[in-house]
């Protein structure tokens, strides 16, 4: 002991210098892992939630990327990691994906998901499940099970129950507030709607309501999504949601399909959205920022700005997305006050954001 000390102590000053350069250096691989993750956009602002609701928000969020986070950390891929984050929110009521839904035209929570592994361009989705507790895992067990890439409805709910995926009543998804939020919608449906659904030409603006989409409550999506890169070099997407308050019977958005809400390509970019989900499938928003990137070399800057202008702003549709590039460069995109999102790199210090500033 006393000898080491003598040692330490006649050690010059260069020697110190060499130790604290030969420390290990970090490894480049585990450096690029990133995790990206997004709770849904709308009128987020500091005037719309109370400090109560922001901590809660940014509890959720920083749960998200440090599970998703670990996965990476420990070698995993960025499909379990995508999974590993979208499953924290889907058990989270404050977020419209598995339980916390929100309701159809009919009172009940159809859900849907879907997930692309850029490495190898395979996907899977399934839309309007009722019992699939985690509805992403039923998706990337289409992606992993089937040939096929979409399963809808009942046929879906079969498909995870013989998957033996964690299957549970319809009645888990109910939330007091989603339930609420449904019988104002209906009640806003009655003034905007004629007798044949469409909406009504004399129908006078909705206090408070969006001018564009009169229909939406609280003017905030709660869909979910997250896009990793991992220390292989893989991307992946994954995007999870009830849809919208109040929706058709049958009616499926964006988020299941491929292209849509979700996309990943290990040679650009993945990507996950949220917003009204029929602007999103109309502009093949998700595709669309790859495509920018593959065939005009936009960067994943460029790409998402111009697809927000091109198929929401000029529009008028609304939402936002996240996109991480091949390289690990993080990109949000948004026309709405805000969006819930957050991410997370190799240092593991998870960083979560709300606001548009
Ligand atoms: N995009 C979803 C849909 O239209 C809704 C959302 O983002 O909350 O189904």
């Amino acid at each position: 002991m006393r000898f080491s000390l003598v040692l330490l102590l006649c050690m010059p000053f260069s020697s110190w210098n060499t130790m604290a350069q030969t420390s290990p250096a970090p490894n480049p691989q585990t450096q690029r892992i990133t995790l990206v993750v997004h709770g849904g956009a709308g009128t987020i602002s500091r005037s719309t939630i109370t400090p109560q609701q922001e901590a809660q928000y940014r509890a959720a969020l920083e749960k998200a990327l440090t599970s998703g986070h670990a996965v990476l950390a420990g070698g995993g891929s960025s499909v379990d990691a995508v999974v590993a984050a979208i499953k924290v929110f889907e058990d989270d009521p404050l977020f419209n994906a598995g339980k916390g839904a929100v309701f159809t035209n009919e009172g009940r929570n159809e859900l849907d998901a879907s997930i692309m592994d850029g490495r190898t361009g395979l996907a899977g989705a399934v839309a309007g499940v009722t019992t699939v507790r985690n509805p992403i895992t039923a998706a990337r067990a289409v992606m992993e099970k089937t040939r096929h890439v979409l399963l809808v409805s009942s046929g879906a709910d079969k498909f995870a129950a013989a998957q033996k995926l964690d299957i549970v009543e319809p009645a888990y998804f109910f939330t007091q507030h989603r339930w609420d939020q449904l019988q104002k919608a209906k009640a806003r449906d009655q003034i905007q709607l004629d007798h044949d659904g469409k909406p009504r030409a004399d129908a006078a603006p909705l206090e408070g309501a969006d001018p564009f989409e009169p229909w939406m409550i609280d003017n905030k999506f709660g869909t979910v999504g997250a896009v990793a890169l991992d220390a292989q070099g893989n991307l992946a997407a994954g995007t999870s949601t009830g849809g919208l308050t109040n929706k058709l019977y049958g009616r499926v958005g964006d988020s299941p399909l491929i292209g849509a809400g979700n996309y990943a390509d290990n040679a650009t970019v993945a990507v996950s959205g949220t917003g009204t989900g029929e602007f999103f499938m109309r502009g093949l928003i998700a595709y669309d920022v790859s495509a920018r990137m593959k065939y005009a070399g936009a960067s994943v800057a460029q790409a998402v700005d111009q697809t927000i202008k091109a198929a929401l702003d000029d529009k008028n549709g609304r939402g936002g997305l996240i996109a991480l590039d091949k390289d690990g460069t993080v990109k949000f995109g948004f026309n709405t006050e805000g969006m819930y999102r957050g991410y997370v790199k190799g240092d593991g210090k998870p960083v979560v954001q709300i606001y548009r500033d």
